[in-house]
């Protein structure tokens, strides 16, 4: 219902009375911000943007009541409210109040939304990530986007194995970008996270609510964009989420384990956009990397760590910062069961030692495809993108049949997933590679090797 002239001039003397007796910083921060949504009967609602500014606005009684005798001759109830308060419905007919108030005035008015949860853990920061080599330009160009979102590295697509801090940035930089712009509507999510939200809002028809949280963020975090479904109805309603905020100026960062050119899951319209930004690529940690970060955690276990158990440590453990940790934890946990004060190196070889007979066989849950194929491709001296590409030479062909025949024995993938992955092939043609290795291994002596050190390659 459009507000009255009486209701304009009641809510023109309340400002005038609050700038007269309030100081100015205050009626500024309070008074100016919050607007008149609608009086119906003796109710008259107050729109404000924090709770906090509610008690504020509560205890102002006075004004409000001076202004409505002298206006209405009566006195109104004064019902303030803040966006979180409100039920999808109450929100639904303030945005009908403020599309006619847009209409008749001059002013711009956002939409209320629901304040969205975030997700964010906080103990994912900058401060407790080591910068290196290998990650400095990821870093410098997550500084940027903080400072400027939406602006120059839109999206940032940052590529890098399992283990090496891809999850933790996104969060430190949700972190960051709050700290930086408080009142900001930012969401992390995990690929899987979007598609079940997707999933459950269209079962529960609440498409509204589902487009309402994803469409008016400021930035969002997409983690492991590789594990997106690739049911077309949510990779539609992504599509559409990208291009809304793209075009709004709002931030993106998605992670993968895979450059953008890989992503075999998602089709090439998406794909191509991914690169309209930055795309950066987190390596493994160098040596003096390592010793870093292992020193940075060592801080926080109370134990004593002399330099070179920390570097007998960072020699031992140089796959992922995952690993590198999980080695710290044995460490201490023997250190403080044999009630050391002081890590000795003897100490950290022993327990690294356990950990190496203990995980023997977990090690190859961290495997994955790529890293197959990466260690496939650099043993048969040929480029990992052969691997995947139509190319029939004979060598080519036969390094993909092996690469095929590790996946599908290592990691138990199907058939059709795996076909996927390598240039969407048939099922039946990764079939048919999977008995011609299982055929050799039978007889032929280069394939028994090949297969035997790529395995070891693999789990070492
Ligand atoms: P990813 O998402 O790439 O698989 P995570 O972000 O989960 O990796 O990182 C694994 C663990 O290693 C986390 O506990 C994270 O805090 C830690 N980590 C990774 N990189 C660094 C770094 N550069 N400095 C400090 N800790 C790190
Ligand atoms: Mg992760």
């Amino acid at each position: 219902m459009p507000l009255k002239d009486s209701d304009k001039r009641f809510w023109t003397r309340v400002n005038e009375l609050a700038k007269e007796n309030l100081p100015k910083a205050t009626y500024d921060y309070f008074i100016a911000p919050a607007k008149l949504i609608s009086v119906i009967g003796n109710e008259a609602k107050i729109l404000i943007s924090s709770d906090m500014h509610k008690d504020f606005l509560k205890r102002q009684s006075d004004l409000f009541n001076t202004a409505s005798l002298e206006i209405y001759g009566d006195l109104l109830k004064m019902k303030v409210l803040s966006s979180a308060d409100m039920t999808d419905a109450e929100r639904k007919e303030m945005n009908k109040s403020l599309e006619s108030l847009a209409e008749s005035s001059d002013t711009v008015i956002e939409p209320v939304l629901k304040p969205v949860k975030s997700n964010l853990l906080k103990k994912y920061t900058f401060d407790n990530f080591v910068a290196g080599d290998q990650n400095r330009m990821t870093l410098a160009a997550t500084q940027t986007i903080t400072d400027s979102p939406g602006d120059l590295y839109n999206p940032l697509f940052i590529f890098g194995s399992s283990g090496l801090g891809k999850t933790h940035l996104l969060h430190a930089i949700g972190n960051e970008f709050l700290k930086k712009h408080p009142r900001s509507r930012v969401i992390y999510v995990s690929s899987e996270g979007f598609v079940t939200d997707y999933v459950n809002a269209s079962r529960k028809k609440q498409m509204d609510s589902f487009v309402e949280k994803y469409r008016n963020l400021d930035l969002l975090l997409l983690d492991d964009v590789q594990f997106f479904s690739d049911k077309e109805g949510t990779k539609n309603e992504f599509f559409q989420t990208f291009n809304a905020l793209h075009e709004k100026g709002a931030q993106i960062v998605l992670t993968s384990d895979r450059p953008p050119s890989e992503l075999n899951n998602l089709e090439e319209r998406l794909v191509s956009r991914f690169s309209w930004g930055l795309t950066t690529n987190i390596t493994i940690p160098d040596f003096e990397t390592r010793m870093a970060i292992l020193m940075n955690k060592a801080e926080k276990t109370g134990l004593k760590f002399p330099d070179e158990t920390i570097s007998y440590i960072a020699g031992q453990i140089n796959s992922n910062v995952r690993e590198l940790e999980g080695a710290l934890n044995q460490v201490e946990f023997l250190a403080k069961m044999e009630k050391n004060s002081t890590v000795e190196i003897s100490t950290a070889e022993k327990a690294i030692e356990n950990l190496r007979s203990s995980n023997s066989h977990t090690r190859k849950s961290n495997l994955n495809i790529t890293k197959i194929k990466d260690e496939v491709a650099k043993y048969y001296h040929l480029p990992v993108a052969d691997l995947s590409g139509p190319k029939r030479v004979k060598e080519i062909a036969y390094a993909r049949q092996v690469a095929m025949f590790l996946i599908r024995d290592l990691l138990g993938t199907s058939l059709p997933a795996i076909g996927q992955e390598f240039g969407k092939r048939d099922h039946t043609t990764v079939m048919y590679a999977v008995r011609v290795i299982t055929d050799k291994l039978k007889s032929d002596n280069e394939t028994q090797r090949d297969i035997d050190n790529l395995k070891r390659k693999l789990e070492a």
